[in-house]
């Protein structure tokens, strides 16, 4: 009967930040591709966008009124004759002369010799003579030639993720096909004897495989590309067989078999195929095992079974990897802001933990309301949860309205 995993000599638990700055510094930039701009949401950007031309092309109207000369109107209310009709595309062929107007529509660019526009709430909103009631400085309601972009210009810079403004600009400066980092291939096995699978018939005893749907759906909104190896039995040759084939993936993820249960293969498997392993363990709850190992140029994550440590370390450790591996370049970590607890906390003391909280804005600030179950296996605790309270090791207690550091892993609530 095989025994409890010994300690490996040398094996030291690292701290949270230290093991991100070593998974950070493995990973390497992948390859780019050309995509059509409008599949290029959820990419990043892997090169610098210029402006090809200013935008906007001329100096044009903010406002619906009357292209005018300031003079003109500086003694208000004055009439003034309108001599040309400007919807927004046309180019207008006469020009502004003293005591004139012409009639223009937003973005319609202005007309020679005037040099603010009336809007037409200030106006008797005349066809043939305006009257105009107050006074302008000049230039009020003129959007400028470039005042958006400037031709040359870099508009978007290589390593920019690409949310719907960017796609806007890539449209704004006629960018029909961008360069972008490939997706990542992420395979994801499940190790652990008692895992069925959701079609599979429930049995006491069994288990449920829900971190491989789960870490698929966090691929997913990181960005890369999962692909289900399976569920694999706890035996070193299944294990080694399921990390082998894993391996035509850019990295494998593993939930489950990293602990020190005699049936945790992992490591052994691992060191079997020539892994070298940067950490076992990081000083962190939920999710203290944790693998980061190199085996044959791939990156490997061994992340814990449970299903709310396999969550929590994936986005502590892993989707900063699949945004750099993607080619950004900032904001790669999980933002970590203040946020005033609702309710009392308790907590082991013995690592840091990560709590797992709602964050909702109120009254101008941001409150945290813990779930009510924070078990590591308790896998709807994170359901609708959008934080990871930080309860640093040797702190036993939070009380109820103190603020506390939290990772924000989603959008903060209403
Ligand atoms: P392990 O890390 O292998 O010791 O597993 C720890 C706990 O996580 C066990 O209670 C498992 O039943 C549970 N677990 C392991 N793998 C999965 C999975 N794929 N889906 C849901 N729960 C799991
Ligand atoms: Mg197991």
């Amino acid at each position: 009967m095989p025994t409890f995993q010994p300690s490996r000599p040398g094996e030291r638990m690292i701290p949270v930040e230290e093991a991100q700055e070593r998974v950070l510094a493995e990973v390497q930039l992948l390859g780019t591709e050309q995509v059509v701009f409008t599949d290029a949401l959820g990419r990043v950007l892997r090169e610098d966008v210029r402006a090809r031309f200013d935008v906007p092309r001329g100096d044009n109207t903010a406002m619906d009124g009357y292209a005018v000369r300031a003079d003109d109107i500086a003694n208000a209310p004055v009439s003034l004759r309108v001599v040309e009709n400007l919807p927004a595309g046309t180019v207008s062929k006469k020009r502004v002369e003293a005591g004139t107007a012409i009639r223009i529509m937003t973005g319609a660019l202005m007309p020679d010799g005037a040099d603010t526009v009336a809007h037409v709430e200030i106006t008797d909103a005349g066809s043939e003579i305006v009257t105009v009631n107050e006074s302008l400085n000049r230039g009020t309601n003129i959007r400028r030639r470039g005042e958006d972009m400037h031709a040359g210009d870099v508009v978007l810079a290589d390593g920019t993720p690409i949310h719907a403004a960017e796609v806007g600009v890539l449209a704004g400066v006629q960018k029909p096909v961008v360069r972008v980092g490939r997706r990542p291939s992420v395979a994801i096995l499940s190790t652990g004897d008692e895992i069925i699978d959701v079609g599979d018939e429930m049995a006491y005893g069994k288990v449920v495989n829900s971190n491989s749907y789960s870490l698929a759906a966090l691929i997913r909104e990181a960005g890369a590309v999962p692909r289900m190896v399976g569920i694999v039995p706890d035996t070193p040759e299944a294990t080694i067989a399921a990390i082998e084939s894993g391996l035509e993936s850019d990295y494998v993820i593993s939930s489950g078999g990293v602990s020190v249960g005699a049936y945790d293969f992992v490591k052994e498997a691992l060191d079997t195929l020539g892994a070298e392993t940067r950490f076992w363990q990081v000083a962190m709850k939920p999710g203290k095992p944790v693998v980061l190992s190199r085996i044959r140029g791939r990156l490997y994550f061994g992340l814990p079974g449970n299903p709310v440590s396999c969550l929590v370390s994936f986005l502590l450790f892993i989707a900063p990897a699949i945004r750099k591996a993607m080619g950004q370049t900032t904001n790669l970590l999980p933002p970590i802001v203040q946020t005033r607890v609702l309710a009392s906390l308790k907590s082991r003391g013995d690592r840091r933990n990560y709590m797992r909280v709602r964050v909702m804005a109120r009254d101008g600030e941001l409150v945290s309301q813990p779930m009510i179950s924070q078990g590591s296996g308790v896998s709807t605790s994170m359901v609708q949860a959008n934080g990871l309270m930080i309860v640093e090791a040797g702190v036993t207690a939070i009380e109820a309205g103190s603020m506390v550091p939290t990772v924000l892993v989603g959008p903060v609530q209403s």
